[in-house]
This record gives structure tokens, sequence and C-alpha cells, in this order.
């Protein structure tokens, strides 16, 4: 074991000393040459080859001065040309829905509701009586005509019903913040029309007060929570194998996509405890960076014994807590300041009560976890800013809030002040805009509404994702939608907020790692650093902008070894 650690010592001393010329005398495993890699160093931004030794950058530079770490036992690869960029963090998804959404039934392409209950109707055929069939991604706003019976927008069971008499069904929206159950799934559930609606939820139903079957953000763990239920009662080994197959999706998903690492948005205590188990499977391939998603009680009586920093040789991290403020703006779930313009009188959900997000906050600062708090609308954010406040402002606690989505003008300048990071997912803008000014008014969309430029001006950082599978977990179509913020139909929300390209990298790769304390370590293609990297297909920052969703990844590296590679790109 000794052997490995003198050069590693001596790799740190010599970053630290910055002498380039003694780097010169540590040969290298593996240099990438003939390649166009944008570094996101600002002390070296651009470089034509990059040396790796063991799993750290060694150096990044000229093709001469690179090929000069080659020794004999080096293996050198012709890039072509090829771009690298430093490898690309996912900064909020939820790695094993990523897994279970592959499992269950895909709704997102869907037009209408009918076609959703044809898409059921045929999963029918092949489900054994009684089996939970489950689907996710449909979205109303999607479909080129309402439903043909609807109450607040949903669409009602009664179909639903029809086509599945003997299974339970419960279908996801794609933002996960309803779900529409059939009458099955109801009566398992022991839902009646005499049932109140739960705390931060909320049960639509038909004027006689009969429930419809779409149920609104914490009314959904009525139906999930029945689920979960008949899913525990399968023998272990049934259950593990699931996950298993969930987990092994997720992460070829991931590397598919350039990803080297992964925020997870949130998952109990046994997801983590699953995670060891696969790490230590060596079945971990990419870093997870986990947030524990928990009540207070449980956080108080387990947290401590779950914080982690880089276990399993950076694979595993575990210091940060998930909470939520509100719900989202789709489902009318986001807290606002003034009632939605389509929806008078509501002003969304408040889906935490402040009292206990205080008190995760005192917990979180004295167990030393970062708080990562989801706000969507203007008075969850401001009141999660409030909670914020007293504890970030003059220490580098780095607490997030996730989305931020709709912030208040006067709130802006607190993320800068206070130090609170802006964890956003570019795709939510150009997949909601075409809805988001009828939910909230034009101005208040104009100036509030997924303000990334005013962010940035204001000194904010700006750490991205997709949320997936809320969204596809495709990095260049998120990229996309940041420098451009381009709707599917064409036409563009609110342009002026758009990032630079620049500033759209490096919300992908440095300022994730700075959102999980990890820029020393990850985040730039800089010597000493992981040798995370995302080699594409053509150059993202200079292709024309129509063509950025269609670069390909052609391979992903973590630790100095390719762990994807696109057919047909290799050597
Ligand atoms: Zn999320």
């Amino acid at each position: 074991m000794h052997n490995l650690f003198i050069p590693f010592i001596t790799l740190v001393l010599i970053t630290a000393c910055s002498n380039q010329k003694t780097a010169g005398q540590q040969s290298a495993d593996l240099v990438l040459y003939h390649a166009n890699i944008i570094t996101v160093d600002p002390g070296n931004p651009h470089a034509e080859a990059v040396a790796i030794s063991g799993t750290k950058i060694l150096k990044a530079g000229k093709n001469d001065e690179i090929l000069a770490l080659a020794g004999k036992q080096t293996d050198r690869l012709d890039m072509k040309n090829a771009t690298i960029i430093p490898g690309l963090i996912e900064s909020h998804a939820h790695f094993m829905d990523v897994g279970y959404t592959r499992m269950k039934l895909d709704l997102t392409a869907a037009q209408t509701w009918d076609e959703i209950v044809g898409i059921v109707a045929a999963a029918v055929k092949s489900a054994e009586p009684g089996e939970w069939i489950l689907g996710r991604g449909w979205h109303q706003e999607k479909w080129n005509r309402p439903p043909d019976q609807q109450v607040g927008g949903y669409p009602v069971h009664t179909k639903l019903s029809a086509v599945s008499p003997d299974n339970p069904v419960y279908l996801t929206h794609a933002s996960g913040h309803a779900v529409v159950a059939n009458a099955n799934a109801m009566s398992l559930a022991g839902i009646k029309t005499s049932i109140p609606d739960p705390d931060g939820g909320e049960i639509l139903r038909f004027p006689d007060g009969r429930p419809t079957g779409t149920f609104l953000e914490n009314a959904e763990d009525l139906i999930t929570g029945r689920y979960e239920t008949d899913f525990s009662h399968k023998s272990p080994g049934e259950q593990e194998r699931y996950d298993e197959k969930a987990f092994a999706l997720a992460v070829s998903a991931c590397l598919e996509n350039g990803i080297t690492t992964v925020h997870d948005a949130g998952v109990s205590f046994g997801t983590v405890d699953f995670y060891r188990k696969m790490m230590d499977a060596g079945r971990l391939s990419l870093r997870l960076y986990v947030m524990l998603g928990a009540s207070n009680q449980w956080l108080t009586e387990k947290m401590a014994g779950y914080h982690m920093i880089g276990a399993g040789d950076n694979h595993l991290t575990v210091r940060a807590i998930k909470r939520f403020i509100d719900g989202a703006l789709g489902s009318h779930g986001a807290w606002l300041l003034e009632p939605y313009d389509d929806l008078p009188g509501s002003y969304g959900m408040n889906t935490t009560n402040l009292a206990d997000l205080e008190e995760t906050a005192q917990l979180a600062e004295k167990y030393g976890f970062q708080l990562c708090t989801h706000a969507i609308g203007e008075r969850g954010v401001r009141e999660t800013l409030n909670i914020y406040e007293p504890f970030t402002k003059n220490k580098d606690l780095r607490w997030r809030i996730e989305h931020a989505q709709h912030i208040d003008p006067a709130d802006l300048p607190r993320f800068a002040s206070a130090h609170i990071i802006a964890s956003m997912q570019t795709n939510h803008a150009t997949s909601d805009g075409p809805w988001v000014p009828g939910r909230l008014g034009e101005k208040r969309s104009r100036e509030g509404a997924y303000v990334w430029r005013k962010l940035l001006d204001s000194g904010a950082v700006i750490c991205n994702g997709t949320d997936a599978p809320v969204e596809k977990i495709n990095p260049m179509r998120n990229f996309y939608s940041a420098v451009t913020r381009r709707m599917d139909n064409g036409q563009t929300f609110y342009p002026e907020q758009a990032m630079t390209r620049e500033e759209a990298l490096k919300s992908y790769t440095l300022n994730g790692a700075y959102a999980a304390f990890e820029e020393t370590i990850k985040g730039s293609v800089t010597p000493g650093k992981l040798a995370d990297l995302t080699i594409l297909s053509d150059d993202l920052m200079t292709v024309p902008e129509s063509e950025i969703p269609s670069i390909r990844i052609t391979g992903t590296m973590i630790d100095g070894r390719f762990v994807y590679q696109a057919s047909g790109e290799t050597e």
C-alpha cells in the first residue's frame, strides 16, 4: 500500500507549490492528446492534451509538453480533436427514480388523457390480477385537448378505473407533485368521501365530495404509501432485485449522458445503506453527493451516524439534508406572495411548517450538514431565505435553495449577500415557459421567473441540474435551455435572462463542485483534481446554437478510466 501513497503525496506537494517544472518528472499513466479541452480552470482555460496519473489529473497543456510526460508505460490516446470538458455534475436529480422511472409506463409523450388510458389498458393485459401498475411523466398542459371529464384542470379516474378494474393503478405527474389513481387503488388505500385533506396536500373532489382520483402534494402519500406497504410485503430478495435493477439503470443513464457526479436530492437512510452496499460491491461507478430526506425526529436520531465525506475513494458523500417548503408551480402548489393568476384566491401550499424547517436548520448547523430546501414560489423562497440568513450570513455553510424558480425582485440580492446557492434547473424554464405567464401573470414572470441573469449579475452562485426524472437527464438539452431559453414551440422565454455558454458550463461543473464543497477535487481540468472527464462530439462553446442539442456524449471518464464509450467512438 505504501508505494501507492508516495506518488500521491508527491503530487499533492507539486500542486501545492505550483511547481510546473517538477511536475514534468512525474510520468503519466494516460495521456489524451490532440484534443480541444475546455478546462473551466480560469488559470489555464484551454488545453490540447491532458496527462493523468492514477485517478488524478497530472497536467493539462500543449500537446508537446504533455506528451513529454509520457513514459514507457504510458497509454497515449489520440483524441482526433474531440472536445473534452470536466466531468458533468448533475446538481439536482433523483437518482433511484431515474432507474425506477425506466421500469414504469412512460407517459411523457402522451398527447391526450385517452392515450394514457390506452397505455394502461395495454399494460393491464400482461399484468397479474392485483399487481400494481405504475406510470410516470404525464402533464395536462402538454395534452393537445383536455380530458372529456375534468376537475380542477385534472382528469378524473372513471376511464382509468374502467380499463383496470382488478389492478391498482397510480400515475405520477411529470413534476412528481400529483398522482392520479384508479378506483381499485383508492379502495385499497381506504380513500372514502369522508377522508379529510392532509396537511400540505389536497384531494380533488367531485361536487358531491367523492374523490376524483387526483391527489396533490402531500395527499399523494395516501396512495403511494399503500403501494409501498404492498411492496414491503414482497420477499427481501424480490425487493432487492427490483432496487438493484433500478440502480443499474440509473448508473448507465448517467454515464451515457456524461455525468460523473450526481447530487441526489432527498433519500431515506435505507437508501444510503443500499448505496453503501452497492459501493462495497464495486457497483457505484459514478459519484453520489447525497441529501437526506427525513423528518427532524429521524434526523436527530440518525444523522450523526450517516455523515460521510468521500467514502469509497470519493464515490459517496452524505452531508446534506433536503426539505420542502412548498410544492410545484404546475400543480398550483408553489407558495406565492400574491394569488395565482389562473386560480384566484389560491396562494399555493406551504408543505413543511416554518417552525419545523427552522428546527431542521438548527440540526443541520449542529451536525455539520448542508441544508437544501425545495422552494419554488416567491413566498416559499422568501421564507426559506428568512430562515437561512441568520445561519449563513457570516459563515461558509453553502446552504442551497433547490429550484429557486420564482423570486420577488426584493429578495434577489439576498442570495449573494447571505452566501446562499441557487440550485436551479435550466430546462424547467423552457419546459414550463409556455404556461408560466398563465399561472403568474406577465409582469411577475418577466421580473422573477428563472432569473439566472439577474442572480449571476448580483454575484450569486447557480449550480445546474435537470431534476431527472422530472426532466430528461440529457445535459446538452439542458445546456441549450440555459443559453437560449428557447422552448419546444420555438419561442423564447424572456431570453434576456439567459446564461452565456461559459456560465452555463461552469454551472454544470465547477459550481456543482462548489455546491458540494468539492471544488478542490472536482469541477475543472486542473492538476491534482480527480480525472473525471466528459468527451463530446462537438465543441459546445462554438457550434451554432441550434446544433447544441444534437451534440453527443462520446465518452465518460471517472478516476482516469473510461466508464462509458459510445459505440463506434472507440479507437
Ligand atoms: Zn427534485
